[in-house]
């Protein structure tokens, strides 16, 4: 027989049993703190019509034009698309259920995102995002309510080393004569560009901005600023949210360069970056997208959104040594030597499961010593230990594992009270 052993796709990673515990505290944070602000979970599929990302995000975008693994479903020939991002999802979910004839929403999700981009630290071609979409929402209380969420959640997380980046991007009409006039600045400057860029320079020359070329970065440093020829009621929207900003007491940098890498976003857009991760040190993006319900088929209707990225949060808290992670164990782990034993120790541990602890039976054999080893490598509370003499005593002895305390022999029933206490 021949074998194959086989590698997990390039940039999609296992979670592995080790590193499972931070995932699940840190998705339990984030179920607990998005349900404080009212947030409902929606779950679309991983799998979406290609043409629902193409409209939204836009045809000349990296995501778009690079990353996306599109594929034809060979079944019936249309075009599929493993979702990049997930607020195309959202409002096509909303759209297509009349979610916002009941009034304004506000939903969360979390899941896997796919984008085709150069696997390094921090960035994957699998990874996993939690968003957010306030759809209805007029703002600016609403950008600003996201905004401060965010800063609530870092908080939570006892995460410091994190800082946030606004901009407004105007509405669409100022850009469209904000793109005039990057067009001139770049046009003038066209044998500075990259391949990329001549191909934005026309086709959508606001992409430019955020090009990962180092060696754009003066050309782009110097280009015309939309922040200095807002529209009014933009400029009015940006006002009104940085003073919810600052009575709330909330540190930002207004960077005229952040323009973030989706066509549907306007007015409002924000960013938490973190010196902790190198390059990609954004953490969460987010921002208004006010054109975008009606762009898929909906009614006109304001809205605004963020995501982060779990993948780089997990890092940044491991980094920064902020609030350890708790580990979970389970409470009791039981070890038994001999016949009687045995059949005790499976009484025992599905009494203790009964009573709602969680009980690890131990398999296979072994001294009392090795068994112990086990128990303390499963990273249990308590051993609950099953010899000769115990089952004849009709008792259990009870070791704690972790911290203080001493070894005492009860009766099940006892031993489960004082588990209780
Ligand atoms: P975006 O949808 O591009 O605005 O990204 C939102 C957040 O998702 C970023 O701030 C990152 O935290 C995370 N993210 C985006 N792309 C990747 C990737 N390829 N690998 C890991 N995290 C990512």
């Amino acid at each position: 027989m021949s074998t194959q052993k086989f590698q997990a796709v390039r940039g999609m990673n296992d979670i592995l049993p080790d590193e499972s515990d931070a995932w699940a505290f840190l998705e339990a944070t984030l179920r607990r703190w998005l349900a404080q602000y009212g947030y409902r979970e929606v779950r679309s599929p991983i799998l979406e019509p290609t043409g629902l990302f193409v409209r939204s995000i836009g045809e000349v975008t990296d995501i778009v034009e690079k990353e996306m693994y599109t594929f034809v479903d060979s079944l019936n020939g249309e075009s599929l698309t493993l979702r990049p991002e997930a607020t195309a999802s959202c409002v096509r979910l909303a759209v297509q259920h009349n979610l916002l004839y009941a009034g304004p929403q506000r939903l969360w999700y979390m899941g896997p995102m796919f984008r085709h981009e150069r696997p390094q630290k921090g960035r994957y071609r699998q990874f996993h995002q939690c968003g957010a979409e306030a759809l209805g929402f007029e703002g600016p209380d609403a950008d600003a309510e996201l905004i401060l969420m965010t800063a609530r959640l870092w908080d939570l997380l006892g995460l410091k080393e994190v800082s946030l980046e606004i901009n407004s991007i105007g509405s669409l009409e100022c850009r469209q004569q904000h793109r005039r006039r990057l067009v001139d600045y770049f046009e003038r400057h066209a044998a500075m560009l990259d391949e990329d860029s001549k191909r934005r320079l026309h086709a959508n020359p606001l992409r430019i901005l955020d090009s990962k070329n180092p060696a754009l970065a003066d050309l782009i440093d110097g280009a015309p600023r939309l922040t200095d020829a807002l529209d009014d009621a933009s400029a009015a929207h940006f006002e009104s949210l940085q003073a919810l900003l600052k009575s709330a007491g909330l540190g930002y940098r207004i960077n005229p360069r952040l323009v973030r890498g989706l066509d549907y976003y306007n007015a409002t857009v924000f960013e938490w970056v973190t010196p902790l991760l190198g390059a990609q040190s954004t953490l969460c993006g987010g921002g208004r997208y006010d054109g975008l319900v009606e762009q898929l088929g909906g009614k006109p209707t304001p809205a605004c959104g963020f995501a982060m990225g779990l993948e780089r949060l997990l890092a940044v808290l491991q980094e920064s040594g902020a609030r350890p992670i708790p580990e979970q164990g389970p409470d009791v782990y039981v070890v038994h030597q001999g016949e009687a034993a045995q059949e005790a120790a499976f009484l025992a541990a599905d009494a203790l499961r009964a009573a709602g602890f969680a009980a690890v039976l131990h398999c296979g054999g072994g001294s009392f010593k090795s068994q112990l080893k086990r128990a303390d490598a499963s990273r249990a509370a308590h051993a609950v230990i099953l010899g000769e003499d115990e089952v004849r005593a009709g008792q259990v002895s009870l070791k704690p594992l972790r911290g203080q305390g001493a070894q005492q022999t009860l009766s099940l029933e006892q031993a489960i009270q004082f588990l209780k206490t």
